[in-house]
């Protein structure tokens, strides 16, 4: 598929040739990585953050937070729960904690490894590579790092650096590739919608998706946080109309089919955010138009409000086994069969 074909898929209000999309993109979701939907436990680990990403609500200026890490302890109890829903996958996420040292985790990760047959995905932002090294080495399986935009300029406009200077999309780029070579599945994405994205640099993320041959890909919409800049309608500008991707629920799920075209054999999740906008079916939604992961939350309950990236986020209203008995019945209620083991990528790379 060419840019050309993505732009003009992103820009289709068609009803009837929309159904085309979901349709082509549901058989190559079959072909490629069959009906299973892997479970993958999200514990958040930590909200402490050390940047400031004007779209997040965990960001470092942000006071209203309460902040908390959780201990090894703690995170412990989190993995039991996910070997007896018989998950195959536990995600460690957290803010850019610089308090979560690289032994600590690596201690942890390695007992994960000794003790169960989990994978372990981390999610722990732009870490050094010595860290990830170690990590890789104590038996962390996958990391997950979007790039968030592929528009340098607006990268840098929405993602201050640690220098006083606009981030640089360039060293997310380089830190993928460091997981790369490192050994990690590496896993990316963007934020649909956020203010500033054209059609265009949307149409060019997701090219990017293919030519950076991820494992995994995450994808849903930007849904606006009040206490952030942007939130706030600070720092960049929506374009003018025609020109501004919406963030909205039908823009997340033609980003997810034309994701599951452009990369037929990469895990992707239906996401958080897209359940988010559509409590009621979103998730299910999601895996008929795509994807083939869902990531329910084992965080504890007592700090899942804590971790608010943006408001209102999916999943914090049920409890943890409502939701587990609930999901397995969602995933066979669109003919799907909860995936077991690790659930890795498929197919081995040369
Ligand atoms: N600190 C880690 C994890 C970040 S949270 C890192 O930087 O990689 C995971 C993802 O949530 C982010 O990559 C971002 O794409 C998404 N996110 C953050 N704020 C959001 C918002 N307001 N709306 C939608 N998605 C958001």
């Amino acid at each position: 598929m060419t840019r050309d074909e993505i732009l003009r898929w992103l820009t289709e209000t068609d009803v009837a040739r929309l159904e085309e999309l979901w349709t082509l993109a549901d058989a190559a979701r079959k072909q490629h990585v069959g009906d299973a939907v892997h479970l993958r436990g999200l514990i958040e680990i930590s909200n402490h953050c050390a940047r400031q990403c004007g779209y997040c609500g965990i960001r470092a200026p942000h006071t209203g937070v309460k902040r908390y890490r959780l201990s090894a302890d703690e995170i412990w109890g989190c993995v039991e729960r996910a070997v007896e829903y018989g998950y195959g996958t536990v995600v460690m996420q957290s803010g850019e904690d610089w308090g979560i040292r690289a032994h600590w985790l690596a201690a942890l990760i390695r007992r994960i490894k000794t003790e169960t047959e989990l994978a372990v995905t981390l999610s722990l932002g732009e870490r050094h590579a010595d860290e990830l090294a170690l990590w890789r080495a104590a038996g962390a399986d996958r990391y997950l790092l979007r790039f968030e935009t592929s528009d340098a300029e607006l990268y840098g406009r929405i993602h201050p650096g640690t220098d006083g200077q606009p981030g640089r999309l360039d060293d997310r780029l380089a830190r993928l590739r460091v997981l790369k070579e490192l050994g990690y599945e590496a896993g990316s994405g963007v934020m649909i919608g956020i203010p500033g994205q054209s059609y265009q640099s949307l149409a060019a993320d997701i090219a990017l998706f293919r030519e950076l041959d991820l494992d995994m890909i995450g994808v849903g919409p930007y849904l606006a946080h009040p206490a952030t800049p942007i939130g706030r309608g600070e720092w960049v500008q929506p374009l003018a109309d025609g020109e501004q991707v919406p963030a909205t629920e039908l823009m997340g799920y033609k980003v997810l089919a034309l994701t599951r075209l452009v990369c037929p054999e990469a895990n992707l999740p239906s996401t958080t955010a897209l359940a988010t906008l559509n409590y009621e079916s979103g998730r299910e939604l999601g895996l008929m138009r795509g994807a083939n992961v869902i990531m329910p939350n084992l965080t504890p309950p007592e700090y899942r409000c804590l971790y608010e990236i943006y408001p209102a986020k999916a999943c914090l209203q049920e409890s943890e086994e409502d939701f587990h008995q609930a999901i397995r019945r969602r995933i066979e209620s669109v003919g799907r069969t909860v995936g077991t083991g690790p659930g890795g990528r498929l197919t081995v790379k040369g």
